[in-house]
């Protein structure tokens, strides 16, 4: 019995949480691991979040590492089924946790890690870093999920200066659009040859975005810059949805809003009364609308408020 009782928690302490990860080629070389489209939650592991790698002739290229060092090994050994390369390269679109928090796994790997400012001076720089225990996805996620997630500091940061390199044959294009969209720090990866753009948090498909620490002024123009690039293929930070018109579901959404609370403002419609004002019935069934439409729209008026139209 004894022997038995000793077996069986061996195993339980062995299982790590399984993030069940099978990457999708979305075009020629570029894969991603998609995340639900859902809130983070202990039964997700934080896998709400989308993480891709870019093939080159002799190593991955990383795009947001995901949500824990657990997940970024699974995906890892996931990626080695593709073709057996290194991941020379991790590249973060921005500082919210569920992108990044596999940073520490890739370092260990030896990958080059690049993101933008704010994660620097927010999360972890040369002299100053938050502790695991701090983020949020920490908070939520089980003890399992999150073994092993260190914090690392950047190896480059890239902001307004577009940045450029070259992994094997293929460019990588790196810039910060504008001040401040998802957040105040938000890059994208152009990537020429392939005419194909990662937007990050910049745009979602599939379930609503969350504005809590953006613009939706500077998120609308960063979008109409994305659509410049008049790319094939558009990977967005979460929903699977990945040809040209991946944009049209966000900028929709935050288009209407806009007009909306304008209009509203000028009825002389206050805070108070405002999400009852633009409840956006026809996202109602979509994805994330019960847990964020009312809070976008209490920080898409607090913005528009002071709002007093385009610069010419
Ligand atoms: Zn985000």
């Amino acid at each position: 019995m004894r022997g038995l009782g000793l077996l069986f928690l061996t195993l339980v302490s062995l299982e790590a949480f399984d993030y069940q990860l099978s990457p999708v080629k979305v075009t020629e070389d570029i894969y991603c691991f998609w995340g639900k489209p859902e809130m983070i939650t202990k039964e997700n592991g934080g896998n709400m979040v989308n993480s891709c790698f870019v093939k080159t002739e002799d190593s991955y290229v990383v795009i947001d590492s995901g949500p824990t060092y657990s997940y970024a090994k699974q995906a890892y050994e996931a990626m080695q089924k593709v073709a057996s390369l290194p991941v020379n390269y991790v590249i973060t679109t921005h500082a919210h946790d569920d992108h990044w928090l596999g940073n520490s796994f890739y370092k260990q790997q030896g990958a080059l890690l690049i993101g933008p400012r704010e994660y620097e001076q927010s999360i972890a720089g040369k002299t100053y870093s938050i502790k695991p225990e701090e983020t949020r996805i920490s908070q939520i996620v089980s003890k399992d999920a999150y073994e092993g997630t260190q914090i690392v500091a950047l190896d480059k940061v890239v902001d307004q200066n577009l940045s450029r390199f070259k992994v094997g044959d293929i460019d990588f294009v790196l810039k910060q659009l504008v001040p401040k969209a998802h957040t105040i720090s938000d890059l994208i990866v152009y990537l020429p040859q392939k005419k194909a753009i990662f937007t990050g948090d910049l745009v979602f498909n599939d379930r609503l975005t969350s504005m809590r620490d953006g613009s939706i002024i500077g998120n609308l123009k960063a979008i109409e810059i994305i659509d410049e690039f008049d790319a094939d293929t558009i990977i967005t930070g979460h929903g699977t949805r990945t040809d040209k018109h991946a944009t049209e579901y966000q900028k929709a959404y935050q288009s209407q809003m806009k007009e909306k609370i304008l209009e509203a403002i000028d009825e002389g419609v206050g805070l108070e009364n405002i999400t009852k004002v633009v409840p956006m019935e026809k996202y109602k069934n979509d994805a994330m609308y019960e847990e964020l439409h009312k809070r976008n729209v209490l920080d898409a008026y607090s913005e528009l408020e002071m709002y007093e139209g385009e610069e010419e």
